[in-house]
């Protein structure tokens, strides 16, 4: 028979090491490293000087079940979305500039958090997805020891931008299920002029190197994720985004049975007009083009690939 699935953090609950992560978490926050730009500024007392401007506080933007997710995490109830706003990137291109470079949203205490994650869980959603979590590990974690207390039960999936802490992610170890970070870039110029940070691709591969602790994806009966690594690749105008590089990264230094969405969706958004070859979406041979090295490497991919490509020009 089957084992019976159990979220990760319930064991470090049991434990008490959830606590105490929670307090060694804050601690780092008096001079932050929480992610990989190693600020070294007080959040305890302010956001200034911080890469995210985010201080003690976390900022949410939004918070509900999600039916555009990867299958495996959609299920039939949805994905349980929290989207935190701020970033510890700069991304030219990004499609939620108001969220994650502006800032909109509402600061919350570790108890909204809580009553969000049980919300989500009382919907009928299979996870609880945290998008855009690197700069705010601390809270998350304060949160869902209140939860977890109080009953969540559903596996965490830790929706990264990929700019994530070695450190930070020890911190998570054992306590996230399911990992789902962007791979955006190999090259370290691209990546500068684009995203802000030219360490990317580096601090990238080790993140997802780390990630690959909790393994290749494992679904349950109904195909739904219960753990594992899933890894996402926006395709970029005139292969930016080193699809090459990195799926023979993940074939070579994770695992071949990678699960991978490569993304078509590419559209120029916030200041990706004044960018080319930013300014125009990719073109299907492009984008023919990343599954077709996606799939010679051998990796799984996700099967919602768009089926009608578009002609651009
Ligand atoms: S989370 Fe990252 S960007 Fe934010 S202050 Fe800490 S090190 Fe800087």
């Amino acid at each position: 028979m089957a084992e019976r699935f159990e979220a990760a953090y319930l064991r470090l609950l049991r434990s008490g090491e959830l606590k105490r992560r929670v307090a060694r978490a804050f601690a780092r926050l008096e001079a932050c490293d929480i992610c990989a730009r190693e600020c070294g500024v007080n959040r305890h007392l302010s956001a200034e000087g911080a890469g995210c401007r985010t201080g003690l506080r976390a900022v949410v933007s939004s918070a509900g079940p999600h039916f555009g997710e990867e299958r495996p995490l959609v299920g039939r109830g949805g994905s349980g979305t929290i989207f935190f706003s701020w970033c510890n990137l700069r991304c030219q291109f990004c499609q939620n500039a108001e969220i994650s470079q502006l800032g909109y949203g509402r600061e919350v205490e570790a108890e909204d958090l809580a009553q969000m994650m049980l919300g989500l869980q009382a919907q009928g959603c299979h996870n609880i997805n945290l998008v855009s979590p690197s700069h705010v590990v601390p809270q998350i974690l304060a949160g869902l020891l209140l939860a977890a207390e109080a009953g969540l039960h559903l596996p965490l999936v830790y929706n990264t931008g990929g700019y994530d802490s070695l450190k930070t992610l020890a911190l998570l170890d054992g306590v996230v299920d399911i990992y789902m970070p962007d791979m955006k870039y190999a090259d370290e110029e691209v990546a500068r002029r684009f995203s802000g940070v030219r360490d990317y691709p580096a601090v990238n591969q080790a993140a997802v190197k780390e990630m690959h602790q909790v393994g290749d994806l494992v679904t349950d009966e109904r195909g739904v994720a219960q753990r594992g690594l899933l890894v996402r690749h926006l395709v970029l105008p005139e292969g930016l985004a080193g699809t090459a590089k990195i799926v023979r990264f993940l074939r070579e230094e994770c695992s071949p049975q990678t699960y991978i969405n490569v993304m078509a969706q590419y559209r120029p958004c916030y200041r990706a007009y004044e960018l080319p070859p930013l300014d125009r979406p990719v073109t299907a041979q492009e984008y023919q083009e990343a599954v077709r090295l996606a799939q010679e490497a051998g990796l799984r991919l996700d099967d919602r690939r768009p089926r009608l490509l578009w002609a651009w020009r």
